[in-house]
């Protein structure tokens, strides 16, 4: 694979500050890929070669095993994002907040509720993330994959079916490239004092300042996970380097060294004693990547 131009290669390599987490994992292969014919030629390669894949967003909702024996993709070199009057079109290796700050730039409204999601376009599309009320969904008018048999196609909204944090794309072959979105016309001011009210809203109420993958947990209808596991004293509970927040009781932090299995561990544990204390089945937001 070293002659496909548009990649960048790198051998044994460490995935520590590619998932928020900060789990100290690594890959036989970690490939960068800079143009939709490099991933497509990298594709066959490694289905010759019967070496498996993994495509990495920004890694900001999983919790990833310590070692992968394949290939780990990153499209953070498909990066690209156009603005024609109310349309948005973005490859997904964009970030959330950057799409957000250059739709706000040209003065359109419906996605200042993603500012602070860093996650990127991609992963935001697999898992449909949201935010107070909104999700990415909702602006959404198509996107763009390479299919199972590595071929491009267009997929219009209404082909995929989503619901709270889940969409019919998940665990298939097909890769995001591109999605295009339909904002309305706004006024940068109010989106920019909108931004402002979400951010301190974050940092008033989220553990920001260490290690994490956001909310652990779905709220179940009518309730909060966080109001559960706090209700169940579990705030500040430890397993290895993992923690319960105790700013935020759903969400685990890393508090230095932790590992794939001391979080996977605590997870557990906060299932078993929401069950036993409440009888409700907590349901994960974020994905365990099994990679054994
Ligand atoms: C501090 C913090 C706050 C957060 N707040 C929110 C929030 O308010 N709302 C919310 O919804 N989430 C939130 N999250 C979680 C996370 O940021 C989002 O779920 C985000 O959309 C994940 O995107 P990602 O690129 O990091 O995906 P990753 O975690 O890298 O990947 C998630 C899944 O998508 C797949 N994937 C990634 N890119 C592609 C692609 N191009 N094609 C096909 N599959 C792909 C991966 O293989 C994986 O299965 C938060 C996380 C943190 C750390």
């Amino acid at each position: 694979m070293n002659d496909i131009k548009g990649l960048t290669i790198k051998e044994n390599a460490s995935l520590k500050n590619l998932n928020t987490y900060k789990i100290d994992s690594k890959a036989k292969y970690l490939i960068h890929v800079n143009t939709v014919n490099a991933l497509i030629e990298l594709l066959k390669y490694l289905k010759k070669e019967n070496i498996k894949h993994f495509i990495l967003g920004a890694g900001s909702n999983i919790i990833i095993d310590d070692y992968f024996d394949g290939a780990i993709i990153k499209l953070d070199g498909l990066n690209k994002i156009k603005v024609d009057g109310l349309f948005v079109t973005c490859e997904s290796g964009a970030m959330m907040g950057s799409v957000t700050c250059l739709s706000v730039n040209h003065n359109l409204t419906g996605l200042e509720w993603a500012i602070n999601i860093p996650g990127t376009i991609g992963g935001s599309i697999v898992g449909n993330a949201g935010a107070y009320n909104s999700e990415i969904f909702d602006n959404l008018i198509k996107i763009k994959v390479i299919d199972e048999n590595l071929e491009v196609k267009e997929i219009p909204k209404e082909d995929i079916a989503h619901t709270y944090r889940h969409t019919s794309l998940k665990g298939t072959n097909k890769i995001v490239l591109e999605a295009t979105f339909k904002l309305k016309k706004g006024n940068k001011e109010e989106s920019l004092s909108l931004i402002k009210n979400r951010q301190e809203r974050r940092r008033a109420t989220q553990p920001l300042d260490l290690p994490s993958a956001g909310s652990v947990f779905r709220n179940p209808l009518n309730d909060h996970a966080g109001r559960l596991i706090e209700a169940s004293g579990l705030k500040g509970k430890k397993i290895g380097g993992a923690m319960v927040s105790t700013k935020h009781a759903n969400f685990i932090v890393n508090t230095g060294n932790a590992t794939s299995n001391d979080i996977k561990n605590l997870i557990k544990l906060i299932e078993s004693q929401i069950k036993e204390k409440f009888g409700i089945d907590l349901v994960l937001e974020q994905e365990i990547i099994d990679w054994k």
